[in-house]
């Protein structure tokens, strides 16, 4: 939540010269909205609308002389409400607020943006998205209303903060021995994240002190640890123990989850609800190349990464070039004898010229003590990283080059990515046919260039394009040819398609979530209810990974708030079932497929673990992140099956 807006004033007004220094280095943008809500005087938003032109920083050219009256008019207005006792704070009326939004972004932002604005900001201090009652429920029938999450992720630590702040009792199992999830687990050398850290991160819970725009491993881990003992959620959380299996007890209305620990203690939980935000990213994928067990060298996933080994001076063998890939790749190459990657398909990359930035001083000061300011630096940066891009992904049935692009505005990325590419490589223009795909870009996920290119031009690291043949005991047969190893890197991603193994999950007549599903195609309704499996629920499920932009915290939000709108339903209305319709869920998915149709994910020529081995795109989203929070915004009930069991019934 943002602090309170007189005490940031009383402490920005507190040290005249600090205010002076750090207003002059911070962000123009995010100053300007806080002086436009601190004055009201809004004249300066037109004037600075032609120079800007997107969320981040350096998307604006607005002349120094404007910057300059900006920045001593905020600190004039900031001195002079603090000496008079401070401000009430007051929501401009919406269309201010749109002109605000437009100057800010430098585009005409839609409408469907402003209720994103009020939550992702908790404008004023108010946490929109939390479900509150309407009527009295008894306090027995909460206590009674146990739910069981599976995963101590992000979604899973949300997940508890909102039934915390409902009253509603929660445990949840986590399989490691500390919470954070891919977080915890994957603590490869260069891990981070490709998302901006101000963005990527818990609507009630804001971090003003990222250190990186784009933060690292330890950092986000950090975060979500300070998440669990802010809100008290330790407590509820069973360290070393996963969910083996859980099933549905038409009787009783419950969840009847059977947990193992790690000494293998077994024991059943009795839930009314199950939730699982176990992620889709949490069980490493490890090829079956032929030969895999006879290297007798050290070979780790990435998300294992063993740290005992060092690489000095060793003959490293790489074998993956996604997210991850590109990640590790350049972090290790300074301590490697050599490393040789082995791509099996290219990957799209592209610049962001403050990836490797820190956050300036002035910038972090900001955020803390002028007021509103990390609102709109959090929208600006919401804007420019989640649907800004949405048009490139649709494919034109009439465009001329459909192999390798599917529109005018994707054309003309890919030239940019290619320029990018080529002033990278410099001479080396041997990697360009090894790195530029054929594909349209955003086929696959789009990575952000971590001097990629850079490490590629190195004499002691060659990228081979080519699959695995097998592994030897002294190294790896690529093509024909021996690459000699003494370590094997496997960054080669995960059992995204088997969602939600390995645990079996057995909802109404026995059925099984995997029958249903079978190996690889999950379906749900907004990707999180599914028939036949009443009052569970899918967090990060079917369709809803965000692979055009966007943060993953924005999406679990959205369906946090939707479990927690089920569940006031069920308590308040005293019902003990709550069970998706066929017809709703049937048409949903129609829906997300006859949309996927028409998006580069579809591609023929690209294959990713974003589609199933019958070319069905099971796990991203076809819709604008703001689409999808006008879905999930407020439960239909009319798509759902309530049902209250007779007394007789419950025995
Ligand atoms: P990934 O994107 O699935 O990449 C796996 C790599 O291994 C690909 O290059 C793949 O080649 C290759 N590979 C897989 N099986 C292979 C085989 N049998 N033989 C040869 N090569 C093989 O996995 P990831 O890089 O771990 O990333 C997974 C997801 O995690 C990302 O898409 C992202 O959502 C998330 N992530 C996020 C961040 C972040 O900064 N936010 C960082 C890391 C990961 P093909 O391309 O040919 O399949």
């Amino acid at each position: 939540m943002n602090n309170d807006i007189n005490e940031q004033l009383g402490r920005a007004a507190a040290d005249p010269v600090a205010l002076r220094k750090n207003v002059a280095g911070a962000h123009i943008v995010p100053l300007l909205m806080s002086y436009v809500h601190l004055t009201g005087d809004k004249s300066y938003l037109d004037k600075v609308r032609p120079y800007v032109h997107g969320g981040w920083d350096y998307q604006q050219d607005i002349p120094q002389e404007l910057q300059a009256q900006i920045r001593s008019g905020l600190v004039e207005a900031i001195e002079g409400l603090a000496e008079r006792g401070g401000v009430v704070h007051q929501d401009p009326p919406t269309a201010e607020l749109k002109a605000m939004m437009n100057a800010a972004c430098g585009a005409e932002v839609p409408d469907m943006y402003v209720p994103i604005f009020f939550e992702e900001t908790c404008f004023g201090g108010r946490d929109y998205r939390a479900v509150s009652w309407r009527k009295e429920v008894p306090a027995r029938r909460k206590q009674e209303f146990e739910v069981v999450i599976a995963g101590a992720g992000f979604s899973g630590l949300v997940m508890g903060v909102r039934l915390k702040q409902a009253g509603i009792p929660f445990t949840i199992i986590e399989k490691n021995a500390n919470l954070g999830g891919t977080w915890y687990e994957n603590s490869y050398p260069g891990i981070g994240v490709d998302t901006p850290c101000h963005f990527y991160s818990f609507s009630l819970m804001p971090n003003p002190d990222w250190p990186e725009f784009f933060s690292k491993g330890a950092e986000i881990q950090a975060y979500l640890e300070r998440i669990a003992d802010e809100f008290g959620l330790r407590e509820h959380i069973r360290f070393n123990e996963e969910i083996v299996s859980a099933e549905y007890r038409e009787d009783s209305c419950s969840w009847a989850v059977h947990c193992r620990k790690a000494d293998g203690a077994e024991e059943l939980l009795e839930a009314r609800a199950f939730v699982s935000a176990v992620g889709a990213l949490n069980r490493p994928a490890i090829p079956r190349f032929p030969g895999l067990e006879s290297f007798e060298g050290p070979m780790f996933h990435t998300a294992r990464w063993d740290h005992s080994v060092d690489l000095k001076g060793k003959k490293v063998v790489m074998i993956g070039t996604g997210a991850t890939g590109i990640q590790v790749g350049p972090a290790i190459v300074d301590e490697v004898g050599s490393l040789t990657i082995v791509q099996r398909s290219k990957h799209w990359i592209i610049k962001h010229p403050m990836y490797h930035e820190q956050v300036p001083e002035a910038v972090t000061w900001a955020t803390r003590n002028i007021p509103y300011y990390l609102d709109w630096f959090r929208f600006g940066l919401f804007w420019a990283a989640s649907d800004g891009f949405y048009d490139t992904l649709k494919i034109d049935p009439a465009w001329s080059d459909p192999q390798h692009s599917l529109n005018a505005e994707n054309a003309s990325m890919r030239e940019e990515l290619i320029a990018y590419a080529k002033s990278e490589v410099g001479e080396r223009t041997d990697l360009l046919g090894k790195t530029i795909p054929d594909y349209p870009p955003f086929g696959k996920r789009m990575l952000r260039d971590n001097n990629w290119y850079r490490m590629l031009c190195r004499p002691e690291v060659e990228l081979i394009n080519a699959g695995v043949e097998r592994i030897e005991p002294d190294g790896v047969v690529v093509d024909g040819r021996k690459i000699e190893a003494d370590v094997i890197v496997l960054a080669t991603g995960f059992e995204a398609h088997r969602m939600l193994g390995p645990m079996e999950i057995r909802g109404r007549s026995g059925v099984t979530l995997r029958e249903r599903w079978g190996d690889d195609n999950p379906r749900a309704h907004l990707g999180i209810t599914v028939p036949d499996f009443p009052n569970f629920f899918v967090l990060y499920g079917p369709n809803t990974n965000l692979a055009h932009g966007g943060s993953a915290f924005f999406h679990s939000e959205c369906q946090v708030r939707y479990v927690c709108e089920a569940l006031r339903e069920m308590l308040e209305n005293d019902w003990d079932e709550l069970e998706v319709r066929r017809e709703p869920y049937e048409a949903y998915n129609a829906k997300v497929d006859e949309e996927h149709r028409h998006l580069v994910w579809s591609h023929p020529g690209v294959t990713s673990w974003y589609k199933n081995k019958a070319g069905r795109v099971i796990l991203n989203s076809p819709w604008r992140l703001a689409v999808y929070r006008q879905y999930t915004a407020d439960i239909n009930l009319a798509e759902y099956h309530c049902r209250r069991i007779p007394l007789s019934e419950a025995g």
